[in-house]
């Protein structure tokens, strides 16, 4: 007999297996369709950023971080030791340890709440049937709602043809069982930049060829500035303008030609990781009755509360358009199943947080001062470095700083940008301001403890209209 859902969810990533289980929490009969299966050939929920991204890349980061801390910044605060060596299996051991513990939580949360799992290959048919391709056979199930989270993948470029071995993608690089001497990095976005950042804090010595002109183009140009300067210090040799035209794995090397404003030049690697971006996965998910639309980029076409072209079918995550995180997909899977139960859930697009996991780290809500300045608007802006941190000095970690931007006439804040120590924890609390309409004046009156990193976005407010008591006002009262 077919089965029949209340919701069926096509992809557990973020978006699907938060959706999932919020949907069973509000009464709704629900099934998650995942096909993903682990290098035990074991099904493992949780996609993209469970399994490759945004957990293990994080694992190997904070493990980098404490190797390279034990061999250069120690000493500093009296420490001695010698003899600090890696062990790379062990390393990403542990990062695969973690990503089963929390695979395996979904899955926990799944029988908790009642979610059905079926293993499979899920397709949309008409009339809101999705037909699961698993391991006994194809069955067909029906659903009053259907939630599309099938995700993203690594965008190939002909040039840099992946084989896993000398040329990775993201999730190649997650797990060299060696550090690579000379590694070569395509795409100084947030991916490329995250795994140069781990490999480069172990030993190799990286080069990130970036065809654009402009580094990190979506940050505010004050923000990319720092951070250009910053890992540049730190041994990342950012080529920008540098376009990869080619490249031939010789043996155990990789020669890569690229072209930049000289004409054409070739450097050679041990290992290339291509992080040129992702695209969304939707290879045999629709039949061709389905009646959902995809957009001109190859996104599934949604509205902003996530409704497809077919009633009662939505789209969620990196699947669909705007920023490919898994914040945005968890929410939008809330936001979709609320509206669902006939509550009205909207999210808000603007405040969407995004971050760099390098060192330090990079992170920023709202609108940046290029583009405020481009819409015309006149803004107040307030910046406070770390420099001037008593918590960031004990700490000896000092780089970066705080911007806050707000609009001139109404002194609402507009934009939160920090570079440095715990941006990712600090652009939260802007994110949380703004939400509520928070004005700079309100965000410098409030009281924060002492001594923390957060009272850096306390005295950038305080800055906004030259209030800021730790550092000389560049604007005055
Ligand atoms: P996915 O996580 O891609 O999940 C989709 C799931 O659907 C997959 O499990 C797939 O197997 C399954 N699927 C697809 N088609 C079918 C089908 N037809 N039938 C059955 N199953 C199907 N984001 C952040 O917010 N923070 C970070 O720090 C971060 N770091 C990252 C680091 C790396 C290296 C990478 C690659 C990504 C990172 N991201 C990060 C991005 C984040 O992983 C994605 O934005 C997020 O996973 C998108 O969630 P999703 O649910 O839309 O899709
Ligand atoms: P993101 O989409 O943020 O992950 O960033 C990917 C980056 O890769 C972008 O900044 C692109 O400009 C860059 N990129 C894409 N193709 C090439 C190429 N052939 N050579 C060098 N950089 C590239």
């Amino acid at each position: 007999m077919t089965q029949k859902f209340d919701v069926v969810v096509i992809g557990a990533g973020p978006g699907g297996y938060v959706a999932a289980i919020k949907a069973a929490q509000l009464g709704l009969k629900t099934a998650c369709i995942e096909k993903y299966q682990d290098g035990e050939g074991k099904l493992a929920l949780g996609g993209t950023c469970l399994n490759v991204g945004c957990i293990p890349s994080k694992a190997l980061l904070d493990s980098s971080w404490k190797f390279h801390e034990a061999q250069d910044g120690f000493a500093i605060h009296g420490i001695n030791h010698a003899g600090v060596t890696i062990d790379v299996p062990a390393m990403i051991g542990r990062k695969s340890n973690i990503v089963k513990n929390l695979t395996g939580g979904v899955a926990g949360l799944f029988k908790s709440n009642g979610v059905t799992v079926l293993q499979g290959h899920g397709k949309l048919l008409a009339g809101k049937k999705v037909e699961v391709t698993g391991p006994n056979g194809v069955e067909i199930v029906e659903a009053d709602n259907v939630i599309l989270a099938s995700g993203s993948r690594p965008i190939d470029i002909p040039p840099a043809p992946v084989d896993q071995k000398t040329i990775v993608d993201s999730t190649g690089a997650l797990e060299f069982q060696q550090v690579p001497k000379r590694l070569g990095v395509i795409g100084a976005g947030v991916i490329g930049l995250e795994l140069g950042s781990v490999w480069s804090r172990l030993g190799s010595e990286v080069t990130v060829l970036e065809a654009l002109d402009t580094f990190l183009m979506a940050a505010d140009t004050a923000v990319s500035k720092e951070a250009l300067k910053t890992f540049t210090k730190q041994g990342l040799d950012i080529k920008l303008g540098a376009r990869v035209t080619g490249s031939e794995v010789q043996g155990e090397e990789v020669l890569v030609k690229y072209t930049d404003a000289n004409g054409e030049q070739t450097i050679t690697f041990d290992k290339l990781i291509v992080a040129v971006g992702r695209r969304p996965v939707t290879t045999d998910l629709l039949a061709s009755d389905s009646g959902v639309d995809i957009d001109e980029r190859g996104f599934i076409y949604v509205d902003d509360y996530c409704t497809t072209s077919v009633p009662g079918v939505y789209a969620i995550g990196d699947v669909v358009r705007g920023l490919m995180l898994a914040h945005k997909a968890s929410e939008e899977g809330i936001m979709v199943v609320e509206r669902i139960k006939g509550h009205k859930a909207v999210m808000n697009y603007d405040l969407i947080p995004s971050v760099i996991y390098t060192h330090p780290e990079i992170a920023w809500v709202g609108k940046t001062e290029q583009t405020l300045k481009a819409e015309g608007v006149e803004v107040n802006v307030g910046s406070f470095p770390f420099a001037a941190s008593g918590r960031a000095m004990a700490a000896n970690d000092t780089g970066g700083f705080v911007k806050v931007i707000a609009d001139a006439k109404t002194d609402r804040v507009l934009g939160v940008h920090v570079i440095g120590p715990s941006a990712a924890e600090l652009v939260q609390q802007g994110a949380i301001a703004m939400e509520f309409g928070t004005s700079a004046e309100d965000l410098g009156m409030m009281v924060f403890s002492h001594p923390t990193l957060s009272e850096a976005l306390h005295e950038a407010a305080l800055a906004v209209n030259g209030g800021a008591i730790h550092i000389a006002n560049r604007k005055k009262r």
